[in-house]
């Protein structure tokens, strides 16, 4: 993992502190980050690790940031049985954080539609020339 350069993040929010510590959802479609199509790689507010990358975000239409893959390693999975439903919880694999949840309907070839509130996550754009260098 050597992508972990992260271009600065402040203290958690309320909001940030309400998804990442107990599992808050942000309401569909208040995310900017849903509308954001630039390359780039997605990080952690938390703890700044890289969890997603702009390749594999996808409009899912279901009003949350999604992505249909992971950088490896970044994001743990856990089951959660909350709300009379099982489903798969996803968190920050560093600090534990909680991001959203996986479900088995996205595109191929991953068949995976990670659900991820936008609010805790910053978004970096790419710089060309970084990419190159590295
Ligand atoms: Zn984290």
């Amino acid at each position: 993992m050597t992508q972990n350069s992260f271009c600065g993040f402040g203290p958690l929010s309320p909001v940030q502190k309400q998804i990442m510590d107990h599992h808050g959802t942000e309401p569909p479609g208040s995310s900017p980050l849903n509308h954001e199509k630039r390359a780039g790689t997605y990080y952690c507010v938390q703890c700044g690790e890289a969890l997603f990358s702009s390749r594999e975000k996808y409009e899912s239409g279901s009003g949350w940031p999604s992505f249909c893959d992971v950088l490896k390693g970044a994001v743990g999975v856990r089951e959660d049985c909350s709300h009379g439903m099982t489903r798969t919880e996803v968190h920050c694999a560093r600090c534990q954080g909680h991001l959203g949840h996986v479900f088995h309907d996205g595109p191929p070839p991953t068949g995976l539609r990670y659900c991820v509130n936008g609010t805790v996550l910053e978004f970096c754009p790419q710089e060309q020339s970084q990419e190159e260098t590295l």
